[in-house]
């Protein structure tokens, strides 16, 4: 199938138009005309290489909303005209222990990601959703549930799980002090699904331009980290913080931040660290751990909670013409909360 999508040709040219072929459905595949895709901040990272090993051409997007255009003869989830997304993930070995757990994340021959991956059986390099048209084996296929506004769902198929999947997994609910750090695409999602399961919920950000935005996506809290007085005043007083920052930072601002036995679980920078001192974790044991996106069962729980709590995204829509100026916002942090793709905007 001929497919037109958006490309960077190396690390350092502008995203551009690009004409390329997917493949020919396999019987468990699901063809999906994609009407929108949201632009995480790893979109970025990946297309500039800043995590090295970038395929080029890289076509970027695993936040992917679309409709179900085709089906392969063994395809029982999913039927023509449904409304599906896809996230970072659209293979695995589906039968290791972790596959078998449904954390295809972890798979133990290594999960195939949506782009700047190598396909399971003919090895070609996988494109994402910067684009018109995806074919992706049903597994991989999520249901959005009618309740979800078609147009804001994106986001939650990599920001959403990203931060839903650390809030179950450290058993967030009612009476939960959550903090989270960095007020982006990945943050602002952390603060509506921590509010979503009854916990109690701060923000802690740069700066304090953000501070009316964090109450009306749910916070209760809201801290400035470079405001020592205000930290000091916040020691001990978490149970689980989020670390959405995107780039190399000091932990030793928060981890003292949590109470005893806490965690500090990172999902933002993918890298090196800034040194720091192991004291605030032995005399708390506190934790410091990370966590990627999600399996493919708890991200369609996800979605399914998000349509019984009316929780969705803030998308900025842009059209992929745009998209070059967006990742420039998104750099400056001028975004709020998460830039939309909308496809229509994409002709051939
Ligand atoms: P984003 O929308 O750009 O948000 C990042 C936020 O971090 C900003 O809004 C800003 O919040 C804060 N920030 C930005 N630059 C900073 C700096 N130099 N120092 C301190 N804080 C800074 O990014 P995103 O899409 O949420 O993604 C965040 C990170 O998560 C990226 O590195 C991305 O690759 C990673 N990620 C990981 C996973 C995973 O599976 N673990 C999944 C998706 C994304 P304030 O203005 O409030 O300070
Ligand atoms: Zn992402």
């Amino acid at each position: 199938m001929k497919t037109i999508g958006y490309a960077a040709s190396d690390a350092h040219t502008p995203l551009a138009p690009f004409h390329f072929d997917r493949r020919d459905l396999r019987a468990d595949d699901v063809a999906i005309e994609i009407l929108y895709c949201g632009v995480c901040h790893s979109d970025l990272h990946q297309t500039r290489s800043d995590w090295e090993g970038t395929l080029y051409p890289c076509v970027p997007g695993h936040e992917i909303v679309g409709r179900v255009t085709e089906v392969g003869s063994d395809v029982t989830r999913h039927k023509i005209g449904d409304r599906v997304a896809v996230g970072c993930m659209v293979d695995s070995c589906g039968h290791c222990d972790q596959c078998l757990k449904h954390e295809e994340q972890f798979c133990r021959e290594g999960v195939t990601y949506t782009y700047n991956g190598h396909d399971r059986i003919d090895g070609s390099v996988t494109l994402g959703g910067y684009s018109k048209h995806v074919v992706v084996q049903q597994h991989f296929v999520l249901s959005i549930p009618d309740a979800l506004d078609i147009a804001k769902a994106a986001p939650l198929l990599c920001a959403g799980i990203t931060t839903y999947s650390p809030l179950r997994t450290w058993n967030v609910g009612p009476g939960s002090r959550v903090g989270v750090i960095g007020l982006g695409g990945l943050g602002h999602m952390a603060v509506k699904l921590a509010a979503g399961l009854g916990a109690e919920v701060t923000v802690i950000s740069r700066t304090d331009a953000k501070s009316a935005d964090a109450a009306a996506l749910g916070a209760d809290h809201y801290l400035v980290s470079g405001d020592a007085d205000a930290m000091a005043s916040a020691a001990s007083s978490f149970d689980l913080i989020i670390d959405t920052v995107p780039v190399r930072h000091d932990l030793m601002p928060y981890v003292p931040l949590l109470d005893i036995d806490a965690t500090l679980v990172i999902v933002g920078q993918v890298g090196a660290m800034d040194e720091f001192s192991t004291i605030p974790m032995l005399m708390g044991r506190r934790r410091v751990t990370g966590s990627p996106i999600g399996g493919i069962a708890e991200t369609q729980e996800m979605l399914d909670f998000c349509a019984k709590k009316d929780i969705l995204p803030d998308c900025e829509m842009i059209a992929i013409q745009d998209i070059n100026q967006a990742f420039e916002r998104m750099e400056r942090a001028d975004v709020r909360y998460r830039f939309v793709i909308d496809m229509a905007s994409l002709t051939a």
